[in-house]
């Protein structure tokens, strides 16, 4: 058998490895392993963008609660109106007072609302938060355990073919097997090609005259442009 034969003997048993690196690669199992091993990572850093917000609304109903405070100081001075009006005071001072004090309540009060929507807010994103990291704790282990599963399963199917793989890779040249290693590891797949009307195949450059001739005394070429080995029927 010829090197290439060997070569293509070796790649058609390569490819079934391939097709079971891709399918674990792509899995339900992976997809859901993953998921929820994101979600866990990301977890604390959402965790502690609550707890900022969280700090700042507390920082806020402090102030608002000064502010509060403030306002019911200034209120006391009212208490004894009537008794002022009696002994003659400003009457239209006061008055002035009055108004600029319930424009100070009422804006307190719309942003004592904003702030009660906003904690409203935060609280809910916290038990959503809260739901969500119960749920993936839960599906974390689960899908761990499935996963593990179907990687020992799959590297069992994978030993067999590996087996027979080294035994292939016996009969083909090191320094030609190692180039094949290097393709394969760049992902480059198919790694042989068939020559058709002179051309590679897969990228449908022409050989050189060179590359023609060393194909024509059964040499192992590669395509100059794409890099695969090439082979004619
Ligand atoms: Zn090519």
């Amino acid at each position: 058998m010829s090197q290439i034969e060997q070569l293509l003997k070796y790649q058609q048993e390569d490819e079934k490895l391939i097709k079971i690196e891709q399918e674990t690669a792509s899995s339900e199992e992976r997809k859901k392993y993953m998921q929820a091993k994101s979600f866990m990572t990301k977890a604390p850093e959402k965790l502690d963008q609550i707890d900022a917000k969280a700090a700042e609304l507390e920082r806020m109903a402090a102030r608002l609660g000064a502010a509060y405070e403030e306002l019911s100081e200034a209120l006391k001075d009212f208490d004894a109106l009537d008794e002022m009006v009696e002994e003659g005071a400003n009457v239209s001072f006061y008055k002035k007072s009055a108004l600029s004090l319930q424009e100070k309540i009422k804006s307190l009060k719309g942003e004592i609302n904003a702030l009660t929507a906003n904690v409203k807010s935060v609280d809910e994103e916290y038990k959503a938060l809260k739901k969500k990291v119960i749920s993936m704790q839960k599906q974390y282990k689960e899908s761990h355990a499935v996963y593990t599963a179907y990687k020992e399963q799959k590297k069992k199917e994978m030993a067999v073919i590996e087996a027979e793989l080294k035994e292939l890779a016996k009969s083909i040249d090191p320094a030609i097997f190692a180039k094949y290693q290097t393709k394969r590891s760049e992902r480059i797949f198919p790694i042989i090609c068939e020559v058709k009307a002179d051309r590679c195949s897969k990228c449908g450059i022409e050989l050189s005259l060179a590359g023609k001739e060393s194909l024509a005394s059964r040499e192992v070429v590669e395509c100059e442009n794409c890099h695969r080995f090439l082979y004619k029927k």
